[in-house]
């Protein structure tokens, strides 16, 4: 049997071992699991056990143990809840009461009974709890077992509470050791958010040098870190060293912060703008004062803004400025030519001629490096102090401001000499075969001598450049008081057309055709008349172009097929079943979607005229401009019968290739070709030739202008097809047209 001091000394070497071991110990389990084996392989214990009590049901769970009879922790009840008996036992009292509970006798204790069948089991004749406290607060139970009575005396008691003092030791430093490791993480890791940002940030000490540099600002600067340490951060400007320098003014003292654009420098020379943030963080006791600054390169964003600027202020084709910034440049200086009297500014309006057609015939892709083309040339005529622009389609407008009015004549002259003439020299474009000739009309206007303002600069300018175009263009005008009258005068003129058609001042005249192998009358082109009461007689020429320009072509366009068309009706009666009116189609009528064919169409159904009566003359330039409201309304026609004339043939690009993509029934040869035929062999040669090539085409040939005999003879030994001209006579109103029908057909001896 041992003896008490046995025992003693068995608990002293124990506590000795464990004390031991928990200076090596770094972890909570390792710990209380040698804890457990110790006391029982030298403390001579027979079972020991630590326990966590779970919060919600306040049953204490163990954790780990030591000795025989282990196992039972997992099939009996321990709980603190001193509601139930099994709260009731030494670990729920030293639990509840933060004290060590100690049952000596056990097999006698009542508050033993719901364990006394293990207890007899196992052995145990003794038993004690010990809290454990971490951080003032209890965190587990010791349950230690002994085959004897009365072994928990006082000193074992002392012993095993210094031991769990120890033990509570060793969890507080496990914890400061913890977080003392998770403080060197974050520590470790915000120094990797610094080091491996995106964002280029650097270190400065007081005076302003750098301390260090992350990656991304060695990245964007280009120098390394070694080359960047103890000197100012690498930038152009005075701003940043100006900022430094005022920390010691105050500024920054106060602030705490500043922020700003900063040229910075590349290590290869190269500036580009940054944005800079410096934010001073405050001395302490164990630091002195520094700043952080996070630089942000602009270039990028610049870049971005550049864009935007030239998005908004150049035409994108060509690069020149457009009509918005050429308008406030001009503004500017006719502003200080006000203010200042020290300059004279001048405009050239730039019109390419009959650009269009380039368009129309060659596509858009070509008008474009046409364009590009122009832009270069005018760009060349335009020197030192000249701003030249881009005011959309092909009108280009060109600045400069002379320091007198002798120089302002001087320079209007030579550049608009060197526009008139560097816009004419022949055109090479990639990808076209031929060269491309075109030719300006420049209209030039002075200020103070010709307007006052901006507007009124720009708008006589461009007066004056009609009036170049009006001259038979290719050249340069310079603006003149009449001129605004001309303007003036169109525009009355407008205004009198758009009420043309409301006051029944439009009538059709009908001029014939001939079939020239037996000289019958065959045809009528119906030819439009504006009669104004206060004007008279106004030429097609004059008000048609108009009329098409303003819109106005769509209401007459509509009122002339109509009035043809019932003219027709009547007419046929008279002069046969053959019979048709050729009418004239305007470009633009084809190209707005609000004009409809089919109105049209319905009309000759309800009136009961079959379509084969009607024939529409367009012209070329509208059979270039494939787009698909033309192409369809062409179609339409076709479809229904209407035939079709190709007007003027000769005068555009006259290209023979879409005459067998379009169902084209006539040719009409422009007079130009009929009227030299006589003295010229050669057109005599080309219209003969077109007839011939319009023949296998499958085309018939209606020759325009026939005002000779001599014309008329040729022109049927040719093999032409129909003739139309004075020669056999001059367009009729309705009245005239009707006498007129006796004379034909024509008798031989006519020709
Ligand atoms: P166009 O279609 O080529 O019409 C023929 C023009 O030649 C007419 O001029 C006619 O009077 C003229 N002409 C006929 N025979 C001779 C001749 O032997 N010698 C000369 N020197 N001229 C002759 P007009 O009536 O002045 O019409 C001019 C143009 O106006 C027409 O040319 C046509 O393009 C356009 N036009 C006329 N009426 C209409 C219309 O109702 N709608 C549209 N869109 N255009 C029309
Ligand atoms: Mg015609
Ligand atoms: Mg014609």
């Amino acid at each position: 049997m041992p003896t008490i001091s046995d025992r003693h000394d068995r608990f002293y070497n124990a506590v000795l071992a464990v004390n031991q071991m928990m200076v090596t110990v770094r972890d909570e389990h390792v710990l209380y699991r040698e804890l457990c084996r110790v006391l029982v392989e030298d403390g001579g214990l027979v079972l020991v056990w630590v326990g966590r009590v779970d919060q919600a049901s306040l049953q204490v769970k163990p954790i780990c143990n030591f000795g025989a009879g282990g196992e039972f922790l997992n099939d009996v009840l321990i709980s603190v809840d001193q509601e139930i008996p099994q709260g009731r036992g030494p670990t729920g009292v030293a639990w509840r009461e933060g004290r060590p509970k100690v049952v000596n006798r056990y097999r006698e204790e009542p508050a033993m009974l719901p364990w006394r069948d293990v207890a007899q089991r196992y052995g145990w004749r003794s038993s004690a709890a010990f809290p454990v406290f971490r951080q003032g607060k209890i965190e587990h139970i010791l349950g230690l077992y002994h085959q004897e009575e009365d072994a928990f005396d006082d000193e074992v008691i002392r012993l095993v509470s210094a031991l769990t003092q120890t033990v509570s030791f060793a969890l507080e430093n496990l914890d400061h050791e913890s977080l003392r490791q998770d403080m060197e993480i974050q520590l470790r890791q915000v120094a990797q958010v610094y080091e491996f940002s995106s964002q280029p940030m650097l270190v400065l000490d007081e005076s302003g040098r750098i301390l260090s540099a992350n990656h991304a600002y060695e990245t964007m600067s280009g120098y390394p870190l070694d080359e960047l340490a103890g000197r100012h951060p690498p930038v152009f400007d005075e701003t940043f060293q100006f900022v430094l320098h005022a920390r010691s003014g105050g500024l920054l003292a106060n602030q705490n912060s500043w922020q700003g654009r900063v040229w910075g420098r590349r290590r290869n020379g190269d500036s580009f703008p940054q944005w800079m943030v410096i934010n001073v963080v405050p001395k302490t006791e164990a630091s002195a004062a520094s700043f952080v600054a996070t630089v942000t390169d602009m270039t990028d964003r610049m870049r971005f803004e550049d864009t935007i600027w030239r998005q908004a202020n150049l035409d994108l084709l060509t690069g020149l400025p457009n009509r918005f910034l050429f308008h406030t440049r001009l503004t500017e200086e006719m502003v200080r030519a006000r203010n200042h009297q020290d300059i004279f500014p001048l405009v050239l309006f730039i019109d390419i001629d009959q650009f269009k057609q380039v368009n129309e015939f060659m596509g858009h892709h070509t008008g474009d490096c046409l364009l590009m083309e122009i832009a270069g040339r005018i760009r060349g005529c335009a020197g030192e102090r000249t701003l030249a622009a881009r005011l959309g389609g092909d009108e280009f407008a060109v600045m400069f401001s002379a320091m007198s009015e002798a120089e302002q004549h001087k320079m209007a002259h030579s550049i608009g000499e060197c526009l008139v003439k560097g816009l004419r020299e022949p055109y090479e474009l990639a990808g076209s075969e031929r060269s491309l000739y075109m030719t300006t009309s420049v209209g030039i206007a002075m200020y103070p001598r010709d307007a006052g303002s901006t507007e009124t600069l720009l708008q006589k300018a461009e007066q004056a450049m009609y009036a170049a175009k009006a001259a038979g263009r290719n050249q340069m005008v310079f603006y003149t008081r009449g001129m605004q009258e001309q303007a003036i005068e169109r525009l009355n003129l407008l205004q009198d057309l758009r009420n043309a058609l409301a006051e029944q001042q439009l009538f059709l005249e009908y001029q014939p055709i001939i079939r020239l192998k037996d000289g019958h009358l065959v045809k009528a082109e119906a030819l439009l008349r504006w009669r104004n009461p206060r004007r008279g007689l106004v030429s097609p020429g004059e008000f048609i172009p108009l009329a098409e320009e303003s819109g106005a072509i769509i209401a007459m366009g509509d009122w002339v097929f109509r009035t043809s068309a019932d003219w027709v009706k009547q007419t046929l009666q008279r002069l046969g079943d053959e019979f048709q009116v050729s009418i004239n189609m305007s470009p633009v009528q084809f190209r707005d979607p609000n004009v409809s064919v089919a109105n049209w169409l319905q009309y000759l159904q309800a009136m009961g005229l079959e379509s084969q009566h009607v024939v529409v003359e367009i012209t070329e330039g509208l059979l270039m401009d494939a787009s698909e409201e033309v192409s369809r309304k062409l179609l339409d026609f076709r479809n229904a019968g209407v035939q079709v004339a190709l007007d003027d043939f000769g005068t555009g690009y006259s290209t023979l290739s879409y005459l067998r993509r379009f169902d084209i029934d006539y040719l009409k040869i422009d007079r130009v070709f009929v009227s030299s035929m006589t003295h010229n062999s050669s057109d005599a040669a080309l219209v003969e030739a077109i007839v011939a090539m319009a023949h296998k085409l499958g085309l018939k040939v209606i020759a325009e202008g026939v005002e000779t005999d001599i014309q008329h003879e040729m022109l049927r030994q040719i093999g032409c097809d129909y003739g139309q001209g004075f020669w056999y006579s001059r367009p009729l109103d309705e009245a005239r047209f009707q006498q007129l029908s006796g004379r034909f057909p024509l008798q031989e001896d006519a020709a």
